[in-house]
């Protein structure tokens, strides 16, 4: 065992939970002064990034964290030059992005999803690496497949049993073409989501909800969704769903280009959360519910 963590179960062992707590609440809601100059001059660095390109899926996952079988049927698939334009509006404040996942739904549905990638292309001098995020149900296209390994876009299956052999073939296609390949096995029975909540769950609503924030694994999951910037990638598709009133603060509007490097920088430095943790579990004390659990087809 490292040093680190020897001094990790020590501290942990000796000082009470929630001493703990408040030290990490602290930290976590400290900022650089350094991070925020560069934000504030458009040098921001975004360290992960989502897009979400509709919430058409072929599964129908009881627990989606993004609500997406709930959704409105508009928010199915979004329009490409908007997509484009969205992107391209937030390169002009930003530096860069580390790390983009796209994600739906299912991606492998999106109709415009080659000519996405090949966008997004472009612009590979300011982006490390993009993944797609699929279920691994669906064969790509072969123009699909072609864009991937042109702009060296890697692949993250997440295979929940339900449909293991496509997500296998779906691994082997992509492999051969040279494409990089992530893969998550959920067997099923025994793989656990965090139950952020239903439309008709209830949520504690005296708890503090900034620490609910603070907790949450998935805050750090900045995601752009039809032309918003939210904090995590349940907020937008959530405040439809579970039919709750937004705050200006909860998200940055990117089509709204009046002061935008400034409303980008904030929101990135001064974070704080957002209406729809109120409506969510979050993930820090969340029931546990198996992974991708299926609802009735409707
Ligand atoms: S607690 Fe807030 S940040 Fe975490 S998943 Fe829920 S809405 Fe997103």
């Amino acid at each position: 065992m490292r040093l680190g963590q020897i001094l990790k179960k020590s501290i942990k062992r000796f000082l009470p939970e929630s001493f703990l707590e408040s030290l990490i609440y602290v930290r976590r809601r400290l900022i650089s002064p350094v991070r925020i100059i560069e934000a504030y001059r458009g040098n921001a660095i975004i360290d992960v990034m989502v897009i979400c390109v509709g919430q058409r899926c072929n599964f129908r996952c009881r627990d989606c964290g993004n609500m997406a079988p709930y959704s409105p049927k508009n928010h199915g698939s979004y329009p490409i030059e908007e997509m484009k334009e969205d992107v391209n509006m937030l390169f002009q404040h930003i530096r860069g992005i580390k790390s983009i996942q796209i994600q739906g739904g299912e991606p492998f549905l999106y109709e415009h999803l080659g000519e996405l990638l090949d966008y997004l292309g472009g612009y590979s001098a300011f982006i490390d690496n993009i993944y797609i995020a699929s279920n691994g149900s669906i064969l790509p296209k072969e123009e699909i497949l072609e864009s991937m390994v042109r702009n060296h876009i890697g692949l993250r299956i997440s295979d929940y049993g339900i449909s293991h052999e496509k997500a296998k073939e779906v691994r082997r296609i992509c492999e051969k073409q040279g494409i990089h390949v992530r893969y998550y096995e959920f067997a099923e029975g025994d793989a656990m989501w965090y139950r952020m909540g239903r439309p008709d769950d209830t949520y504690s609503p005296d708890e503090n909800i900034s620490k609910r924030f603070f907790f949450c694994a998935y805050r750090t999951c900045l995601t752009l969704e039809n032309g918003r910037l939210y904090h995590c990638s349940r907020a937008y598709n959530a405040h439809y769903v579970q039919n709750f009133a937004e705050k200006k603060k909860d998200y940055v509007d990117l089509r709204q280009t009046k002061e935008l490097r400034k409303k980008i920088a904030h929101y990135l430095t001064f974070t704080t959360y957002m209406e729809a943790c109120r409506y969510c579990n979050g993930s820090h004390h969340a029931p546990r519910e198996l992974a991708a659990a299926q609802m009735e087809k409707q």
